[in-house]
């Protein structure tokens, strides 16, 4: 996966001098996928270079899904002016949170009526359509894409995209719950010391991300003059992505009125901040032109996922799938990375073996002989030696109900085929580490 930043500023476009490092162009970052994928998440300003580049390079027709955190100025003004839309035969596939001011379409042609800008939003030539989200687990673009309701003033969604077997999330604008992060009564430092179920809810859906891209428009110091803004200081959120374990944080969403000097003292103070908690954890600012690709966590497992294997030296692994082939390859991927695996052919079959044995971590396919997987998954679930396995469910694309009728029956996560193994056993491995945090 390949993530750029277009635009990192907040609020409104701020050229000059004094932004020249870390860029003038308001929120834009574009994430590609290995299977071709693109996104664009906000149409900021910096939507104008990045519609540029692919108006030059990218072939044709261009096809990409914007996925926009919400309709304030600075995540949209880019979007006229998004070359891509420009072009006959580009397919571009809009996505905002459902808000209170009317639809998706209604909003972007506010903006460009004729008062305002001179072509219309239905004069585009390129397919354009628009969809309305809200939480949860969606499919866009053959990707898993999971939105959550931010803190905002305006109604706010952020994103975690996972492909490739990372997992990259993209939280502005977002403010804390509480200004108190902490329960008095409890050792700081961990996710269920947090002590708003708002701010809780928000660090686990950061948990064990390899990116994660966020607000962070205040010093702590600015902070109070600005509450209910909606938007963060960095104590906040390096506080939360450490107890998250997450990888990798990239400050954005910067204040106009911070200079390249400032925001480069704000990246210090933040790195001292999980110094402070002995954190590992990657703490940079954005700027126009930062290019990152996240790797599977593979190489550099959680500390939770090491905890939960070294325990055990590897554990078990239940893996149930109507397919030998799949089996087989599986069988050997897990095999390698310390686990023993238990191979079941059917749903019948995996019932009895879970019985006869409750397994570490079990596997199973959606659509199984004899019991599918979501009936082995039910029976588990109401069986005290299975209730608390963790469950990895194998679906094919398309299957959005069926995953959303997992989750309620308790699954922990789900992979989509086709998958490679890295992809499989980052995914164990994550589900593993989940296990163990809940524990
Ligand atoms: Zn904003
Ligand atoms: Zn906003």
């Amino acid at each position: 996966m390949r993530v750029r930043f277009w635009g990192t500023r907040g609020s409104i476009a701020t050229p000059g001098s004094a932004t020249n490092r870390y860029g003038g162009n308001t929120s834009c970052v574009e994430v590609v996928t290995g299977s071709g994928a693109r996104f664009v998440i906000d149409c900021g300003t910096g939507a104008r270079p990045l519609g540029a580049e692919l108006a030059e390079n990218a072939s044709r027709p261009i096809s990409l899904a914007i996925l926009l955190s919400h309709t304030h100025w600075d995540h949209i003004q880019g979007f006229p002016f998004f070359a891509p839309l420009f072009l006959p035969g580009s397919r571009v596939a809009a996505y905002a949170p459902h808000g209170s001011s009317g639809s998706l379409s209604k909003v972007l042609a506010g903006q460009m009526e004729f008062t305002y800008f001179p072509v219309e939003l239905e004069q585009l030539p390129a397919e354009i359509t628009y969809h309305d989200l809200t939480e949860g687990e969606h499919e866009i673009g053959g990707v898993r894409v999971i939105a959550q309701f931010l803190n905002h003033p305006a109604v706010t969604l952020g994103y975690r995209i996972e492909a490739d077997g990372v997992s990259v999330l993209y939280l502005c604008d977002h403010e804390p719950f509480s200004e108190t992060l902490w329960r008095s009564d409890a050792e700081p430092g961990r996710l269920e010391s947090i002590l708003h179920a708002g701010d809780r809810r928000h660090a686990e859906f950061m948990v064990d991300a390899d990116l994660v891209i966020h607000d962070c428009q205040y010093s702590p110091e600015e902070y109070p003059a600005k509450r209910n803004w909606g938007h963060s200081s960095y104590r906040y959120v390096v506080e939360l992505a450490a107890a998250a374990r997450v990888r990798h944080l990239v400050l954005t969403h910067h204040d106009p009125a911070h200079d390249d000097a400032f925001i480069e003292h704000l990246e210090q103070e933040a790195r001292a901040v999980a110094a402070g908690r002995g954190s590992p954890l990657e703490v940079s600012c954005a700027w126009e032109g930062l290019e990152l690709a996240p790797e599977p966590r593979q190489a550099r497992p959680s500390s939770a996922a090491v905890a939960a294997t070294a325990h055990t030296g590897g554990v078990r692994v239940l893996l149930a799938d109507d397919d030998p082939d799949l089996r087989g390859i599986a069988r050997k991927a897990l095999t390698r990375d310390g686990h023993e695996v238990t191979e079941a052919g059917d749903g019948a079959e995996a019932l009895r073996l879970a019985r006869e044995n409750p397994p570490d971590l079990m596997v199973l396919d959606l659509i199984m002989p004899e019991l599918d997987g979501l009936e082995v998954l039910s029976i588990i679930r109401s069986e005290p030696a299975t209730a608390r396995v963790p469950v990895l469910l194998f679906t094919s694309l398309g299957g959005e109900a069926l995953i959303r009728s997992g989750f309620e029956l308790g699954a922990t996560d789900y992979l989509t085929k086709p998958f490679t193994m890295p992809q499989l056993t980052a995914r164990v491995r994550a589900c593993l580490a989940r296990a163990a945090t809940a524990r």
